[in-house]
């Protein structure tokens, strides 16, 4: 097979250069180069946000009726065609056909609620605070932002920031991860189709040098990222360095705490579905399940039971409930940690590398692997591994539990099973974690709340996506007017208050 060639769309169509750099595409299932996309140098990515910027010129006048359309028009076009997102991501990233149908729901949720910006960009006002004295308050675009995506999410994560970004006035230079490349152009041609106008929304494709560009670049305005949290502080610290306002949002180690009266049942199944799902290549992924004892001998014997059952392969066989990894790469360095658990005493209770793997040719593959006895110190625990590999450490007490998630530098999401209404109440409330479930294991807020960790799971004060991504792609303006008649009183200096 041919790979296919993946480029940027710059201005409403593809880009036509020569690229000097490009990269593999892998069909991770099968672990053969799909496709080659092109990687920006510091040419393109100028080329995009100069585009950007001259759109941004008519586009921050549109009216809320316009932008609104664009996207209710955007909404119905990727629902109607959701099917092929859904295979986009499946073919680039692994994850089986029913999960990334899942993420392509997920971020039709974040659609809707730009869906509703008139609404959203509505201000305040205060009649006479003065004598004829009318304040109020007007949120204007900010200009070109970036938004800078991982690969687990090809498709969500881009839909997290670009509809709040452009119902808001801005215009985007969207650079998604190199890993899985095509669903950003996808959603690009529909932006297109949709009614957005050329240069309204440019991708460009590539690595740390289209990153850096666009860090770098002084008519970019503000930076959205997802990634680690290495690159996530790197971002934010060389984004604001350069003037520009940023969120990034890191790492996770998500733990689950099961206290002794919970329903060993519902927290076995949550423990394997959050652990496994997407071979744990989530960001609110469970890595960790803190039993508190004595469930522990009990909780990890269920879980043992399931992933025996769970069936592993080529996401496009409707059996299969868990895919690859991305890359071989990734596979190698997520296989490492096996081992390293092992050196360092943890009990290796399923070893995935043996698990039947349902596919053909070579991809990369790695099972469902379980630990338990994982303790605080072991590479398991401190990593965040992204991978199917999942640790159990015990602990005496309810205490205990909450004192280690909260030692942990992460604070992505975490989830409590119990029935006891007053220790959830309790731990909701003493957890130094972004995003809490109770009973429910991956805990992402709908699209009208905002998503964010704490800790080094984001840096920034703004979380991505519902209220927070409207304030952050916006500025306030206050406006304090008077309309003066015939009687005004004259020259003051003094500083003026209210009468
Ligand atoms: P990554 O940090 O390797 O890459 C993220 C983006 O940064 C990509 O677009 C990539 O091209 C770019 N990048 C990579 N190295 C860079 C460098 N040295 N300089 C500048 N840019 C660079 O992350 P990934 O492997 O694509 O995604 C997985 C990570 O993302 C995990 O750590 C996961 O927890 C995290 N994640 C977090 C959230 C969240 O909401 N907190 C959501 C999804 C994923």
């Amino acid at each position: 097979m041919t790979p296919k060639r993946i480029t940027h769309r710059i201005n409403g169509k593809p880009w036509d250069g020569i690229p000097e750099r490009a990269g593999e595409v892998f069909d991770p299932a099968t672990g053969e180069v799909a496709g080659l996309v092109d990687f920006a140098g510091v040419a393109e990515v100028d080329a995009a946000v100069a585009a950007a910027s001259t759109a941004f010129q008519s586009w921050r006048h549109a009216s809320l009726t316009q932008r609104a359309t664009v996207m209710f028009a955007f909404r119905e076009l990727m629902n109607s065609r959701k099917r092929e997102l859904t295979e986009i991501v499946t073919a680039e990233h692994g994850k089986v056909l029913s999960d990334a149908a899942g993420e392509v729901q997920r971020a039709l949720e974040a659609v809707e609620f730009a869906c509703g910006i008139p609404q959203l960009l509505k201000g305040g006002f205060s009649e006479n605070a003065s004598n004829r004295v009318d304040v109020y308050s007007i949120q204007q675009p900010l200009g070109v932002v970036g938004v800078i995506s991982p690969f687990n999410f090809p498709a969500m994560v881009p839909l997290w920031f670009v509809p709040n970004a452009i119902a808001c006035g801005n215009t985007v230079v969207l650079k998604p991860s190199e890993k899985d490349p095509s669903a950003a152009n996808f959603l690009a041609e529909l932006f297109a189709e949709a009614g957005l106008p050329d240069g309204v929304l440019n991708v460009v494709h590539g690595d740390k040098v289209a990153v850096d560009r666009i860090l770098e670049h002084p008519d970019v305005r503000a930076v959205s990222f997802v990634g680690s949290t290495p690159i996530a502080r790197y971002v934010y610290e060389t984004g604001t360095r350069h003037g520009k306002r940023v969120q990034a949002l890191g790492g996770a180690k998500n733990h689950m705490v099961v206290l002794p009266d919970a329903d060993l049942d519902l927290a076995a199944d949550a423990a394997v579905s959050a652990g496994f799902g997407s071979a744990g290549e989530r960001c609110m992924a469970i890595s960790v399940v803190v039993a508190v004892e004595p469930v522990g001998t009990e909780l990890v014997a269920r879980i043992q039971d399931r992933i025996a059952n769970l069936r592993v392969g080529d996401g496009r066989r409707p059996a299969c409930e868990m895919g690859p990894l991305v890359t071989g790469a990734h596979r190698d360095r997520v296989v490492s940690y096996v081992d390293a658990g092992v050196a360092a005493g943890a009990s290796l209770v399923v070893d995935g590398r043996d698990h039947p793997i349902d596919a053909s040719g070579s991809g990369f593959w790695l099972g469902p692997t379980l630990f338990d006895h994982v303790t605080p110190e072991m590479s398991v625990y401190t990593d965040e591994i992204f991978g199917p590999i999942l640790a159990v450490v015990r602990v005496d007490g309810y205490d205990a539990a909450v004192e280690l998630v909260n030692a942990n530098p992460y604070g992505n999401g975490t989830a409590i099973f119990t029935n006891d209404g007053g220790a959830a109440r309790r731990y909701q409330n003493e957890i130094e974690v972004g995003m809490v479930g109770v009973n429910v294991p991956i805990p992402v807020p709908v699209s009208y709340y905002s998503f964010g960790g704490w800790k080094d799971s984001l840096f920034g004060d703004s979380h991505a996506y519902g209220p927070h991504g409207v304030h952050f792609f916006t500025r306030t303006k206050v406006v304090t007017s008077r309309w003066l008649d015939p009687s005004h009183g004259g020259v003051n200096l003094g500083f003026p208050t209210l009468s």
